[in-house]
């Protein structure tokens, strides 16, 4: 405390000093990015964004989210291994959204053809925010789930050294002594090389399938690297290379560059932006490929914020975990209020109550990657235009969550020093690998910890809104 307010008072000097400190801190422990104007290249790189500070976290509800994980895990399994209910779900979405309908088709034809590979492995993250209701009571509530491409576990794994670092250089040795241990990378990694293992061929490679542009390519190599150490072989390709150079044999095994592929990790993917129509065959060979998929088309499917909202429904929860009212009470609690827009009247009770109230929602698409859900008036405006037509489906409504600020300052490369409101979003890293009936492992592997001016909504670090944190536990 003393020291923060000496930092607030004094004429900025002090303060400069210490984010100097934390900026060669971060790149000395290799929180990495490569910079705007050269994303594809690592000649020149810069640091990537974080807070000065860690942020505060109830312990409790930290540990709430941490222990709600390996059931997140087995609920994701289950719903990717139920076509009958992601039918049902999703039957009104896939009519109105091209995205989602072209997943489903892939999802289709798939099982049409008999899945080939019966080694299931989920990299996946749960995001939740605390929220605090007018009493002052706080509760965890979970904003959505991340069964793509989740990412920054490579990179947090670094931030624990960053804030400890600072945290010492600003006399703040209490605070110290509470930054938590943290590796993710390591954990989805073990996940990683756990699958590749049951794969059972030493000359296979895990190919992670990456973007165009790769800015955050430093996140990836954590875990690369990970898996180099196990000489497990790492191979990188686009979605470009592998319509060249990819393609199955006879027994549907994957080959890229003369490679055969044990798993496919999607570090991309999870956007309509990410696909030609080359790569959306490239997509279906690799989904009826032998290759383990991370993730199969079931799962990313089931990461869908439509499958979220009727995941809250009554019940629902209960089909997946019917022995287990435990686990059901477990999953529930961090759920919030969210509401279906299908068509009839349960969907047009819906359209009325946001259009009253539209400053406590928040409208959702199927989208991914930050920045696409809408707020405020704009929900007005969107939904006026969609009430009345089955466009309407591609949204569902969910209840918005306030959490209380805290002050941080956020550094960005390039920009300047300033005190910030803020929010942070809470995450926990799943990791499970299935093997026909038998799950050999489920665990929580870490978490992550992002944290935003509150003058922004929506976007995460990839967005360049957010910024990488560490939870100081309250
Ligand atoms: P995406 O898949 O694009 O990351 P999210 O559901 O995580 O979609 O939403 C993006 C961001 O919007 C979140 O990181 C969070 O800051 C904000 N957000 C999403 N849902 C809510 C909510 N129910 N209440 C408050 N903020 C939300
Ligand atoms: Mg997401
Ligand atoms: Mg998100």
């Amino acid at each position: 405390i003393r020291i923060k307010l000496s930092l607030l008072t004094a004429d900025g000097q002090l303060l400069e000093d210490l984010a100097e400190v934390a900026r060669d801190a971060a790149l000395l422990h290799g929180l990495l990015m490569r910079t705007r104007d050269a994303p594809n290249s690592s000649e020149v790189v810069g640091h990537a964004p974080f807070a000065l500070f860690p942020s505060p976290v109830p312990k409790s509800l930290f540990l709430q989210a941490l222990a709600a994980q390996p059931l997140f895990n087995r609920l994701v399994d289950r719903i990717s291994r139920d076509p009958e209910f992601l039918e049902n779900v999703l039957a009104s979405t896939i009519k109105v959204d091209d995205f989602t309908a072209r997943l489903f088709s892939i999802y289709r034809h798939v099982l049409q053809e008999g899945p080939k590979q019966s080694i299931v492995l989920g990299l996946n993250r749960s995001d939740y925010m605390v929220d605090q209701d007018r009493d002052g009571g706080m509760s965890l509530k979970q904003i959505e789930i991340n069964t793509i491409a989740a990412s920054f576990g490579g990179l947090t794994s670094q931030m624990p050294d960053v804030h400890r670092h600072i945290l010492g250089v600003a006399e703040r040795l209490e605070d110290q002594k509470k930054i938590l241990d943290n590796n993710p990378a390591a954990g989805l990694a073990k996940g990683l090389a756990k699958a590749w293992e049951l794969y059972g061929s030493e000359r296979a490679v895990v190919m992670f399938l990456v973007e165009e542009i790769q800015r955050n390519i430093y996140d990836h190599r954590y875990i690369e690297n990970e898996l180099w150490k196990r000489n497990i072989p790492v191979i990188r390709r686009r979605f470009e290379e592998v319509f060249k150079t990819g393609s199955l044999d006879q027994e549907k095994r994957l080959f890229v560059g003369g490679k055969e592929v044990a798993i496919v990790y999607f570090r991309n993917g999870y956007m309509p932006q990410n696909y030609t129509e080359q790569s959306w065959e490239v997509r279906l060979m690799m989904e009826r490929s032998l290759a383990i998929k991370c993730p199969d088309i079931g799962t990313h499917l089931a990461g869908t914020k439509k499958v979220q909202q009727e995941l809250a429904r009554p019940g629902v929860l209960e089909s997946f975990f019917p022995n287990e009212p435990d686990a059901v009470d477990q999953i529930r609690a961090t759920f919030a209020g969210q509401y279906t827009l299908d068509m009839g009247e349960e969907g047009d009770r819906t359209v009325a109550m946001a259009l009253a109230e539209p400053d406590v929602f928040v409208l959702k698409p199927q989208r991914e990657g930050g920045g696409n859900n809408i707020y405020g008036s704009e929900i007005c405006q969107v939904l006026e235009a969609v009430k009345g037509g089955s466009e309407r489906t591609a949204y569902i409504l969910m209840d918005k969550i306030r959490p209380r600020p805290s002050h941080n300052y956020l550094l960005r490369p390039g920009e300047p020093l300033r005190l910030n409101a803020c929010l942070s979003e809470l995450g926990a890293f799943g990791a499970y690998v299935r093997h026909g009936k038998d799950m050999v492992m489920n665990e929580c592997v870490g978490h992550l910890l992002r944290t935003k001016s509150v003058e922004y909504s929506d976007g995460g670090v990839a967005a360049g809104v957010a910024v990488l944190d560490n939870p100081l536990l309250v």
